[in-house]
């Protein structure tokens, strides 16, 4: 036994890491969107990029590094990235580059001249976001009137033979939703459904106390979704992605940090995830200062957590490190200050408690409106990080 009183005697040993290339490249193009939803994934000083967006041609020099270092598939995100006019130009690019296209997208701006440019620009694919199965939710956490909109997108989708791919986002306001939800995707013939637990990032940790579902609610919809897959099978194959609150173990984040998946951001920062720019003391390479290739093998921010030593107790004598690597530093972070901490969903970390009292707190408020207004992403409510990079 170890001081502390965890075992230690299977631990393997640190080797070093043998570092791959990244497989998937998000270009998340802009910042700019039509949506204020209020489980934005996006940060929440966003606002800041408006002036210093990539040009075409630098995301196309950027896309290009990726392809050379053996980036394979690329998503286009943003924000909205239809509020790029140039977004069928990059994705003719990618495509001759070899990219398989990914476009994820709300929905809002994509026109029938635009999907027909971009199909024949060479998309390959595009998953379309719905926040709700009803008018009333899906336009109230989004802020905006999208919900018919997003119904003619869809149809659109399949009538230029798209595999329709539809994503909601779930949370407390629409889990238990979640039948209706699957019905919608059924009648579009949605091909697969992606029922993407809140992850309680940037907006959503914002927003935390009206999102978080409790438990009662997240056992009924995972039961309600395994019934739907159970018969609907690969005509609709539905992904349940469970939110890690409710787990004794940590995510695998992102198959390990910079381990085969790169972000470039609007404004052209490279982040080994969408949400690490907030980590305090890591300074992002820009693809407008060094190339990717250096940025992935040789700079400080993507070798920073790769292997093992940066490692504390009880990760670093873990048997089970080489599964989960720890966890999300960017959870660690924001729930206990330190980036290098065992994700605290963990219980046997020594912060899990904060994971329980927010299990708790769920579950106490299931019938009560939160007190703490629920806050929109919008240029108003856009906001500086703290010091500390804690909202
Ligand atoms: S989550 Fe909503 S607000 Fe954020 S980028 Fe996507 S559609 Fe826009
Ligand atoms: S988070 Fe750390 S302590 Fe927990 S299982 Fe993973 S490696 Fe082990």
């Amino acid at each position: 036994m170890s001081a502390d009183g965890l075992e230690s005697s299977s631990a393997p040993p640190s080797a070093p890491q043998k570092v791959g290339h990244p497989m998937w490249l998000l270009a998340e193009l802009t910042y700019k969107c039509p949506l204020h939803c209020v489980f934005c994934y996006n940060p929440i000083d966003y606002t800041n990029t408006f002036n210093d967006e990539l040009s075409t041609e630098e995301w196309i020099c950027v896309l290009k590094e990726g392809r050379e270092i053996g980036a394979v598939q690329l998503g286009l995100s943003g924000g909205e990235p239809l509020m790029r006019d140039d977004l069928e130009t990059i994705i003719g690019e990618a495509h001759q580059m070899g990219y398989y296209t990914n476009l994820i997208t709300s929905g809002v701006g994509l026109t029938e001249p635009r999907i027909k440019a971009m199909k024949a620009a060479g998309l390959d694919h595009i998953q379309l976001s719905f926040q709700d199965s009803t008018r009333e939710m899906n336009d109230f956490l989004s802020s905006t009137r999208t919900f018919d909109l997003k119904n003619k997108v869809a149809q659109l989708i399949k009538q230029y033979d798209y595999p329709m791919v539809f994503n909601c986002v779930i949370h407390r306001l629409n889990i238990d939703h979640i039948d209706k939800i699957l019905d919608m995707a059924e009648n579009m013939e949605a091909e697969y459904v992606e029922l993407a637990n809140t992850q309680y990032y940037a907006w959503a940790h914002v927003n935390r106390d009206h999102l978080l579902p409790t438990h009662e609610q997240l056992i009924r919809a995972e039961k309600i979704a395994d019934e739907y897959k159970a018969r609907l099978g690969n005509k609709m194959r539905i992904f349940f992605v469970a939110p890690d609150f409710y787990e004794n173990r940590p995510k695998a984040c992102m198959n390990g940090w910079g381990s085969v998946f790169t972000v470039v951001t609007a404004d052209g920062a490279l982040l080994p995830c969408h949400e690490a720019r907030m980590l305090p003391g890591i300074n992002f390479p820009n693809v407008r200062e060094r190339g990717l290739k250096w940025a992935w093998y040789e700079s400080e921010a993507f070798n920073k957590y790769r292997g093992d030593d940066w490692m504390q107790e009880p990760c670093r004598s873990c048997p089970e490190k080489t599964k989960d690597f720890g966890g999300c530093r960017c959870q660690a972070f924001l729930l206990t200050g330190d980036a290098t901490n065992a994700d605290p969903v963990c219980d046997k970390s020594q912060h899990h408690e904060v994971v329980l009292a927010a299990r708790d707190n769920a579950a106490r408020k299931s019938n009560v409106i939160p007190s703490k207004p629920i806050s929109f992403r919008n240029d108003k409510n856009s906001r500086q990080l703290s010091a500390d990079g804690i909202v």
